[in-house]
């Protein structure tokens, strides 16, 4: 039966009981106030001894109240039921949750939206010397201070970890990777990459050093080359081989230089400041020196469309720009077009080189930088590259803030355009009318 069904009829049944005793003793309003009463009075009992089981949370040991009030009594332990097996479930879950981070071979530590500590793994623990509830509420800024740390924390680029040596783990060299989610919220990755480091600064050494090293002997075979090629009393015979020594020896004086000029530009941490370099002046005269050469495309063109300066390395500058024409040329048949541009625009400064040559497969378009990265292992070696021309590229506009972009469909040219940061853009030469 419905409950509320069963309630109207007790007090109908009460209403009843009133009436007949109220019949009987003549005191018919009475009575039924008293039977009205007694079952207020009754109700107020039974929600008492409820409230009071409620309040003492004796689960365990439910009041038995009879009717409707049995029906509450079951809900509610059926509602504590529930909720016990969620509860269960998600501390279950947590610690899961804590086990495994506690796992990781790396440091995690939960950062609110203030930039203070929520919770931290073993790990994180270990590397950044934190100690259990002592820094929790922290402000990672005040244990991290480091400069480099701060600037990364406040800024908004994370998509890439901050690599640096803590005061808390001196000997080591930790990436630090902020992973931002929720409202504010972060994750501070925390990865001990000691080993790669150095590893990665042996090979920058070795490199550098070999280079070095090889440099001088090979200054001498090629003197004695040059001596023998112009010596009329060796035999002809000995003639094409020493021509083609002295080729193999400029190729290789040339990936030694290109190997140094890397190193060089590798060793230099951070961005370069450098000042004002006309790049229109450096251009021009970079191709005055391709079209001086003997085996070059029909037309080098150059388009200035501002004579704004650039902001950076003279050399370097020069050393991008110039392996970039260099390609052009070198890639680009005889009856082909290769063109310069310089511009400024919203975006920044721009250089780019246009060429009619054979054009680069979409596959290898992202590899050419990489170092000794040949499309044509064949053409670029009859052409004499070192395969470190894009690699030095890449780097120098690094260094400069910048990106390089490639373009091309196979069989009819490539566009390589170099992207400068607004930052960098330096006001033309004082007197230059052209500037934009
Ligand atoms: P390399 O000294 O061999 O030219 P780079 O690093 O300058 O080395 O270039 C890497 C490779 O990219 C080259 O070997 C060549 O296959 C390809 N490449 C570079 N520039 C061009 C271009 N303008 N046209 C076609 N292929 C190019």
């Amino acid at each position: 039966m419905k409950i509320w069904l069963l309630v109207l009829l007790k007090l109908a049944g009460v209403l009843a009981l009133g009436l007949v005793f109220g019949l009987i003793t003549g005191r018919i309003a009475l009575c039924l106030l008293i039977a009205l009463l007694a079952y207020t009075v009754h109700r107020i009992w039974k929600l008492h001894r409820l409230v009071h089981w409620l309040r003492q949370r004796n689960y365990s040991n439910p009041p038995s109240l009879g009717g409707m009030w049995d029906e509450i009594v079951t809900e509610v332990l059926r509602l504590n039921r529930r909720k016990r097996y969620h509860k269960q479930r998600l501390v279950t879950m947590l610690h899961e949750l804590r086990d495994s981070t506690a796992a990781l071979p790396d440091g995690v530590v939960l950062l609110n939206a203030r930039g203070e500590i929520v919770r931290f793994n073993r790990m994180a623990a270990e590397m950044l010397d934190l100690h259990g509830r002592k820094d929790i509420g922290i402000r990672i800024d005040n244990l991290l201070r480091q400069p480099e740390f701060l600037k990364y924390l406040a800024g908004s680029d994370f998509s890439s970890p901050k690599v640096l040596q803590t005061s808390t783990a001196p000997e080591s060299w930790l990436s630090l990777h902020v992973l931002p989610y929720g409202e504010g919220q972060r994750i501070l990755l925390i990865r001990n990459v000691t080993r790669h480091v150095r590893l990665e600064a042996m090979r920058k050494d070795f490199v550098a050093n070999a280079s070095h090293e090889l440099r001088s002997p090979l200054t001498v075979i090629t003197g004695y080359l040059e001596t023998l090629a112009g010596d009329e009393t060796v035999n002809e015979q000995f003639g094409a081989p020493i021509a083609e020594m002295r080729r193999q020896a400029d190729r290789m004086a040339g990936i030694i230089g290109d190997l140094l000029v890397l190193s060089r530009l590798e060793a230099k941490e951070g961005e370069v400041e450098g000042e004002a370099v006309d790049v229109a002046a450096m251009l021009a005269l970079l191709r005055k020196e391709a079209l001086a050469r003997p085996r070059r495309p029909a037309s080098v063109t150059l388009t200035i469309d501002s004579q704004h300066r650039l902001l950076g390395d003279d050399i370097e500058l020069h050393s991008a720009f110039a392996n970039l024409l260099d390609n052009a040329v070198k890639y680009t048949p005889a009856e082909g077009n290769v063109a310069m541009r310089w511009w400024t625009d919203e975006a920044g400064a721009h250089f780019s080189v246009t060429d009619t040559g054979p054009g680069i497969p979409a596959e290898s378009i992202p590899r050419l930088t990489e170092r000794f990265y040949r499309v044509d292992t064949g053409r670029s070696r009859a052409s004499g590259g070192s395969g470190l021309g894009l690699a030095i590229v890449k780097h120098v506009l690094q260094r400069h803030g910048g990106q390089l972009d490639i373009a091309s469909v196979e069989g009819r040219g490539s566009t390589f355009t170099c992207h400068f940061p607004r930052r960098r853009i330096a006001p033309p030469v004082a007197g230059s009318n052209t500037g934009r």
